[in-house]
């Protein structure tokens, strides 16, 4: 096993993977850039090195820097979390170049899956379900329309290295799809650094269902099961929840081993997540794979009982999956609900400063991921999530009662969160009955 890991991300992941670490007997070295240089969890890690500026590119995904930091630490490994440098198989590559273990999956597996045109063509081969579309990347407008007529509108170009919901435009029609599809090649670009756009089917009326996967180094991978996330705002989650209500046995069963075979088939190890749209009629597609630990995991970890952090440690470390697919089981229902320092009564716009009031709640089944402490201040310069809400139950109903109890005790201030409307979502008895679909929130707000 490791003997000390360096953690290459900020706030809750970084806090997550500190307390994996801790009870693994690994020391822990945090990075940090100058805006975060007075949060409480950097206390927690066994030591914390400064790597730059508050903008993301001068330090959390500063590659030079971050090495360096390695190398001065004398880490064995580096965890990467999720976001700034997590699905970089130029990252990968370097570790593996300078003798520290990358957890995640090997540059070559990310290249398979983490790229989408790359990703779709690889589950194609292993007979993974995909939505109809191109089947590379897109050239001109004129091979766009010709696709586009074959599997009609509407259609959604998508740039093959996108993430986090951007550079994505549905088209209804031919000439909407002809002046987007260069303007999206451009964005793309400029973006993600790979101009490389393809469209497929746009589906109107569907649930985002993504099964959790794990494999090892020695070609085992078994799933945890899947997630509905449902429930987003411009494309970002904004709750999630396992087991996904209402879906047929059958159907799931062959998801999740869809998802696992697909996996095995690109010789992955680590954490994995696909992610796919379900039609009206329980179809699944597959959307891409995420290749590293997602937010919403602990939704996994607690129906089944697994760690999904400190597996990803050790079969980075080379040791075979403690678990077999049969010992897989879930148990009762788990629901997360993302807090965000936004105000959602001024169309979310970021709430940063510093919280004087944070009054978590806590009783039986709650867990909260967070790195807040009261007087902590959020900075400007990254991402709003400000901690993570999990509750744990018997039924999805007692799941949404216990998290409408966490949510009332939830006090936090003076800036603004997204707690509020989560405590509306709670009540809402379309939301109960299990009747979402990845539209459902857009509707709600407007
Ligand atoms: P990203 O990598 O940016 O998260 P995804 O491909 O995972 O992009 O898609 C994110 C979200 O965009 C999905 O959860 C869904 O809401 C919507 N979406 C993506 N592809 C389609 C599609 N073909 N039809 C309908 N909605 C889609």
């Amino acid at each position: 096993m490791f003997k000390r890991v360096l953690i290459a991300n900020r706030g809750e992941i970084a806090l997550r993977v500190i307390r994996a670490c801790r009870e693994m007997g690994i020391e822990s070295v945090c990075v940090y850039s100058t805006a975060d240089a007075a949060a409480p969890y950097l206390r927690l890690a066994d030591r914390a090195v400064c790597i730059g500026p508050g903008p993301a590119r001068e330090s959390y995904l500063n590659i030079p820097r971050i090495i360096s930091a390695a190398e001065i630490a004398d880490v064995d490994a580096i965890h990467p979390g999720y976001g700034f440098l997590s699905e970089r198989a130029d990252f990968a590559q370097i570790c593996r170049d300078c003798k520290i273990e990358f957890i995640g999956p090997s540059p070559e597996a990310m290249g398979k899956l983490g790229d989408k045109v790359e990703c779709k063509r690889t589950a194609r081969a292993a007979k993974v379900p995909v939505f109809p579309g191109s089947e590379g990347a897109v050239e001109d407008e004129d091979a766009a329309a010709k696709i586009a007529a074959e599997i009609g509108y509407p259609v959604i170009i998508k740039a093959s290295a996108g993430g986090g919901g951007r550079g994505m435009r549905v088209c209804h029609n031919e000439a909407t799809l002809r002046t987007s599809i260069r303007q999206a090649a451009q964005e793309a670009q400029a973006a993600f650094g790979n101009g490389a756009v393809f469209i497929e089917k746009f589906l109107e009326h569907a649930r985002h269902v993504e099964v959790q996967v794990l494999g090892d180094k020695h070609g085992s991978a078994v799933h945890l099961y899947e997630r509905d996330c449902s429930m987003q705002r411009r494309h970002q989650k904004v709750i999630e929840e396992a087991p996904a209500p209402g879906i047929d046995r059958r159907k799931r069963d062959a998801v999740c081993d869809a998802a696992a075979r697909l996996i095995r088939a690109a010789h992955y190890s680590g954490a994995a997540t696909v992610e796919f749209l379900m039609d009206d009629r329980q179809n699944f597609y597959m959307l891409e794979v995420n290749t590293r630990v997602q937010v919403e995991h602990p939704v996994t970890e607690m129906v089944t009982g697994i760690d999904i952090v400190k597996t990803g440690i050790r079969v980075a470390a080379g040791e075979p999956l403690p678990i077999r697919q049969r010992d897989v089981a879930v148990h009762g229902h788990a629901i997360e609900c993302r807090i965000n320092a936004e105000d959602p009564d001024h169309n979310f716009r970021p709430s940063a400063g510093t919280i004087t009031t944070w009054e978590p709640p806590g009783g039986p089944g709650v867990r909260l991921d967070s790195h807040v402490v009261t007087g902590y201040t959020v900075p400007p310069n990254y991402d709003s999530m400000i901690g993570k809400l999990i509750v744990h139950a018997d039924t999805r109903e007692q799941a949404l009662t216990r998290m409408a109890r966490a949510l009332r005790e939830f006090n936090v201030g003076p800036i603004r969160t997204t707690i509020p409307l989560h405590r509306l979502l709670m009540e809402n008895s379309a939301f109960r009955q299990g009747g979402i679909d990845i539209h459902f929130l857009e509707r709600l707000l407007k």
